[in-house]
């Protein structure tokens, strides 16, 4: 596997963000007068060192802190680098790093379960970070594209990682451990505090704008709401594909077709065959 790290880009004062390969996830950096905070970490220990490195070359004051927005290996597997400063996280990925999922992702880049870390002070909602002359704020909107998603919020600038809630370079990834119901509901959180000027950086891809958070949080809800109607309507997850009325391409569709029907069946809502009456 190929890792690499682009150069920081600046996108607004003070505020940067680079991209990470393999996964092509965008590493945030907010700096203010006294101290900076990395937004996501990488997907390896080493990783982790080389984007605090990069950080503390561009921001030009310590870096004291770093976030992770969500359990995922390429946001998150990075943060051993960072485990002697504050370390935010939803506290959720306390227990995510027991779970089978992160370790399939731990040897996929070659490392051992024990040699991550978890977040040294997780949060349940929200948390305020002090940088001198600049505030940043974390907040979990709720359940989405993951259990634990947390958005960082730099208000002086209008700036917001969100995370993997939103995704530029792909369509979103809805993968099983996401709560495709909840999910719009977190995005409207963000959308709630966007502005005309608001920058949007998403988890991978280029920073986007408020209409593109408003058009993908009606896409995933569609997402949701075909595969309800289609339960409905008695069509089988194998037929779903072909019948529904879809905003992503097949693949997309086809690869979220079993967890969207497995959350759905899991509130009993189950496609039935309808008995024709003679
Ligand atoms: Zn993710």
């Amino acid at each position: 596997m190929h890792f690499s790290l682009t150069p920081f880009e600046l996108l607004r004062p003070g505020i940067w963000r680079a991209v990470a390969q393999p996964a092509g996830v965008n590493i945030g950096l907010v700096a203010g007068s006294t101290g900076a905070l990395v937004v996501d970490t990488g997907s390896s220990p080493e990783q982790g060192e080389q984007i605090r490195d990069a950080a503390a070359a561009v921001a030009g004051v310590p870096v004291v802190g770093a976030v992770v927005t969500h359990a995922h290996y390429d946001h998150f597997f990075g943060l051993p680098a960072f485990d002697d400063l504050t370390t935010y996280g939803h506290e959720s990925l306390i227990q995510a790093l027991g779970t089978e999922a992160v370790a399939i992702d731990a040897a996929l880049v070659d490392l051992e379960p024990d040699e991550l870390r978890p977040p040294n002070r997780p949060l349940s909602l929200a948390r305020m970070i002090d940088l001198g002359d600049r505030h940043v704020e974390l907040v979990h909107f709720g359940r989405g594209h993951t259990a634990g998603d947390v958005v960082v919020i730099v208000p002086d600038a209008q700036v917001i990682f969100t995370g993997d809630l939103l995704e530029e370079s792909a369509p979103p990834a809805m993968g099983p451990d996401c709560f495709l119901k909840e999910w719009p509901a977190a995005l409207d959180g963000i959308l709630g505090l966007v502005r005309e000027d608001t920058l949007l950086v998403p988890g991978h891809g280029n920073p986007v704008d408020r209409v593109f958070a408003f058009t993908q949080r009606a896409q995933i809800s569609a997402v949701y709401g075909q595969v309800e109607h289609l339960i409905g309507e008695g069509v089988k997850p194998d037929d779903a594909l072909a019948v529904g009325d879809w905003p992503f391409d097949a693949d997309t569709i086809a690869a979220v077709l079993p967890t969207a029907y497995a959350q759905l069946a899991a509130e009993g809502k189950v496609p039935r065959t309808r008995l024709r009456l003679l």
